[in-house]
Order: C-alpha cells, then sequence, then structure tokens
C-alpha cells in the first residue's frame, strides 16, 4: 500500500503544485536491491569513465538550469536567479569531482618492512542521503557527486516539500547517462528512514536538516554502527570591527543573512558591531533592508521572496515575538507583505536579551539579530555562547585580530572580509550542535570511503 499522497505547494500563493504517490514498502524494497546490484558493478567502472559520466551531468545541469530552477522557485519560494545559480553551481561540484576525484583518491604509501604498504580508497556501497529543501539541488549534490566519484551509490529521501526536484536531480543523472540505480529518488516520508538505515544493504547515511531529525538519525545508525555524517542547523556570528571597510561589511551583512530569503543554514544571523562603528553600521544596514525588495521570486529584481511554507513562517513570527517581548528593538521599517502565502518582511533586532530566541536559536528567516561590542574579546564571548558552530565571519583589517579569531571561534568555519560561502573546493562542516563530518573537496570524498591498508611483505 502506498502512503498518503504528498503535495508540492506553492509558498508564494498557497496553491498546490503537483500530488506525488510516495513508494510503496515494496517499491523500497525494489529500489535497495536495484541499489546493492549496481554498486557491485559501478564500484568497478574505471574513475575516467565515473569522471566522464560526472561531466555529461554539469553539460545537463547547465543546459536545463531555467527549467529545475523554475521547479524549485514553485516548490520552495527561493527568487528564481538564486535557483538557476544553485543549479549551477551543481554543474561546477561534478565538474571539481571529475577533475580532481582520481587524485583524491590516490594510493598513499606508506614505508615499512613489507615489500609495499599502502592505503587505498575503497567505496562503501549504496549511501543513504536525507535532505532538506533550501538548497533542494545543492544539498543533495554536494552529497552525491563525491559519492558517485568515489564508486558509491546514492539513495535520496527529499524534504517532503520538492520532490518535484528530488524527481529532476534523478532526471539530471539519467540524462547524464549513469547506469540505472546508481542514484535514486525514494519518494518517502521520514517514517520510512529508520528500516532504510538499518537495512544490511545500505552502508552509511548522511543527513541535512534541522537537530531533531539529526539526532534521530544519528542515534539509528549508530545503533546500526554504521557511519554517519550530520549538517545541522547554524546561528552563525558576524563581527564587524573599527578597521573593517565598512560598505564592504555592510554589504556582505546584508547577503549573507537575506540570501536565498533567509533560510541558509550559514547565513549570518548574530551580527556583533564595534561600539567605535556601531552607531554608522547599525544605519547603512537598516537601510539596506529597508530598500530590499520583497515580492514575486519569479521576478529578476526580487532579493526576498516567501518562506518556503506557512509553519516555517509562523514559527520564525513567534521567535520574532518573543525576542521583542524579551526586550529587543525593531530597527526596520514596517512594511506590508502579500497577505496570501508565506510571507515574511526581512527586519533586524537590536539588542536581544540573552535567553530569547535572537541569542538561543536559529531564526530561519531574513531576521538579523544586532548587538553592539566593546572589543574583539566580547564579540568572541558573545559569538561562543551559542550552541551551534558552523560558519563564522570577521571584518577586520588587523593581523592579530584575525589570528585571534581563527583560533578562539567554534566554528567549522571563519570567513575573513567575505560571507561564508560552500565552494566545491573547500571542507564543509560544523561542529558543536551543527553537526560533525565533511563534505566537499577531499574530505567530502572520503567520507563514505573505506581507506583500505595493504601490506604486501
Ligand atoms: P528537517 O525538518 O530536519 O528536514 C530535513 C530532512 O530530514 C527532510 O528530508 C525531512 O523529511 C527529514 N526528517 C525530518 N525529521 C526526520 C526524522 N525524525 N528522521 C528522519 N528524517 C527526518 O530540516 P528542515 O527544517 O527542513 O531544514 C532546515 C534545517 O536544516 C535548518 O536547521 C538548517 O540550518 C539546516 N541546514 C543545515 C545545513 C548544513 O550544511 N549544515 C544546510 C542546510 C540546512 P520530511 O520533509 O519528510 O519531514
Amino acid at each position: 500500500m502506498p502512503g498518503k499522497e504528498v503535495q508540492s505547494i506553492n509558498p508564494a500563493n498557497g496553491d498546490v503544485l503537483e500530488t506525488f504517490t510516495p513508494l510503496t514498502p515494496a517499491g523500497i524494497e525494489a529500489a535497495l536491491d536495484k541499489a546493492a546490484d549496481r554498486f557491485r558493478s559501478w564500484r568497478n567502472v574505471p574513475l575516467s569513465e565515473r569522471a566522464e559520466l560526472l561531466n555529461l551531468a554539469a553539460d545537463v545541469l547547465e543546459a536545463k538550469a531555467a527549467d529545475y530552477a523554475r521547479d524549485i522557485t514553485l516548490e520552495m519560494g527561493k527568487p528564481l536567479a538564486q535557483a538557476e545559480a544553485e543549479v549551477k553551481k551543481c554543474a561546477s561540484a561534478c565538474r571539481h569531482y571529475a577533475e580532481h576525484g582520481p587524485a583524491y583518491m590516490q594510493d598513499l604509501t606508506y614505508q615499512t618492512e613489507a615489500h609495499r604498504a599502502f592505503v587505498r580508497h575503497l567505496p562503501m556501497g549504496p549511501v543513504l542521503a536525507v535532505m532538506p529543501w533550501n538548497f533542494p539541488f545543492w544539498q543533495v549534490f554536494r552529497f552525491a557527486t563525491p559519492a558517485l566519484m568515489a564508486g558509491n551509490v546514492g539513495l535520496l529521501k527529499h524534504a517532503s516539500n520538492v520532490w518535484r526536484s528530488a524527481l529532476n536531480i534523478e532526471d539530471v543523472f539519467r540524462r547524464a547517462g549513469f547506469p540505472d540505480g546508481c542514484f535514486q529518488t525514494l519518494l518517502i516520508g521520514s517514517g520510512e528512514v529508520e528500516g532504510i538505515i538499518r537495512d544490511d544493504r545500505v552502508r552509511a547515511v548522511t543527513l541535512t536538516g534541522s537537530g531533531p531529525a539529526g539526532r534521530s538519525v544519528a542515534a539509528i545508525a549508530g545503533d546500526s554502527i554504521k557511519p554517519s555524517l550530520l549538517e545541522l542547523g547554524g546561528s552563525d556570528a558576524f563581527i564587524v570591527m573599527p578597521s573593517a571597510d565598512l560598505d564592504n561589511a555592510v554589504k556582505n551583512a546584508v547577503t549573507a543573512r537575506i540570501q536565498n530569503s533567509g533560510q541558509s543554514c550559514i547565513a549570518g544571523k548574530r551580527f556583533f558591531v564595534h561600539a567605535d562603528i556601531y552607531d554608522t553600521f547599525a544605519k547603512r544596514y537598516t537601510a539596506a533592508f529597508d530598500a530590499l525588495t520583497v515580492g514575486d521570486p519569479m521576478k529578476a529584481d526580487t532579493d526576498v521572496g516567501p518562506l518556503a511554507t506557512l509553519t516555517i513562517r509562523d514559527e520564525l513570527a513567534d521567535q520574532v515575538d518573543r525576542s521583542l517581548k524579551g526586550g529587543a528593538v525593531r530597527l526596520t521599517k514596517e512594511r506590508t507583505v502579500p497577505g496570501k502565502g508565506a510571507w515574511f518582511a526581512p527586519q533586524i533586532l537590536a539588542d536581544a536579551h540573552s535567553g530569547t530566541p535572537s541569542t538561543d536559536e536559529e531564526m530561519f528567516g531574513p531576521v538579523a539579530n544586532l548587538w553592539k561590542v566593546t572589543s574583539l574579546d566580547d564579540a568572541i564571548a558573545r559569538a561562543n555562547r551559542s550552541v551551534y558552530g558552523l560558519g563564522s565571519v570577521l571584518f577586520s583589517k588587523d593581523e592579530a585580530e584575525i589570528d585571534q579569531a581563527v583560533r578562539e571561534l567554534e566554528a567549522g568555519a571563519t570567513f575573513v572580509n567575505s560571507m561564508v560561502a560552500s565552494d566545491p573546493r573547500l571542507p564543509f562542516g560544523g561542529i558543536k550542535q551543527s553537526g560533525y563530518g565533511r563534505e566537499l573537496a577531499a574530505d567530502g570524498l572520503h567520507a563514505f570511503m573505506n581507506r583500505k591498508t595493504v601490506s604486501i611483505a
């Protein structure tokens, strides 16, 4: 019996876009069998052929970027230009692993008494990826391209509001000519995840999403003694010191917070600005927020579209209310947003007290939290008070401050004089409750590989 039908809803206006029928238990069983069968041959496909297929996938992504982007925007509301940029970034990840994958997987030689000793990088098998809706293509390709290059096969359980995109991703690999079963989209709910992780045919699991989902998946993976990788939430600190180029700092602070309509794990969410420049920064930052265009995500001049669902909007509205009741002050102007759909006006909250959502929770939408700090020590101490540790930003030209921030900010990344961005050439991941493990670059490829030690006497 298939489960309950799942609808895609356009968050800009509440229209039902499409209705999907989830996989039946028999369908899941067939997909797992297919993945296990395909792995036995895919693991032996030469690296040059895997690379060639990834380049073909990049070609498909580039050729069909406009179509895939349109579906992304319809399903989750991000401005169309950002959706198209996301699809093209996926092509760059394919090309990165096609070019560098073979070098990342070279044998590592060791000197012992043996005739030869080395580590060989071997794939693990079918890997389950549980993915979120906010970057419906990028999060999946970030996992899938190194996994396929490594010789693994992928099983995708995508977020339930972006199933058209989930099917489009499968379409990319099919069009590129990947053998059937290398990458399969499973239209399933989160209730099916446990059984799949526990299944012997599945060898590892990766999840990008919220803390509760990560905790559950990691517990099941731990109980099954299977490797897991977690990319969870963040509440990144963005620190601005007096020596910073203020124009650049303000520009980055806006984009860092409102990109993807504020729904990014590595968005700057808490802004700590030195007292010497605070008033100027706050004035310019507020003016920039007030000038943002909020509206139809299909239009080219839109900066901020709707949030992805009504539930997300309601949760954010509740967080903002609680922060305001807890002492925060709203700096941005009141603005009206379309009534129907998951709309939320971008805003800046200043001076929120500790113990409020502004300090303690991830705010997943276009809300910036701003505080005045007396020193870099003060900024770092406040930054590190978060349970999260994903990205962090420092704007400063002072080498001693840069060195201190790199050493002391508790985060998986520190970007200096630019906002945090993921890049196929750089490892990506968090610490503390932002998760564990690294994606992208060589680390992302090695994440799900057996680094086999070989000693030949
Ligand atoms: P979510 O509710 O955790 O959903 C993410 C995925 O997990 C979806 O496919 C969801 O399926 C599934 N899921 C939810 N509960 C589950 C459970 N108990 N067991 C197994 N699977 C489960 O996350 P979200 O709210 O959609 O996404 C936003 C969060 O992701 C934010 O916290 C954001 O910061 C984080 N994120 C992190 C990164 C990173 O790289 N660190 C990147 C992007 C987003 P259903 O849709 O069917 O419920």
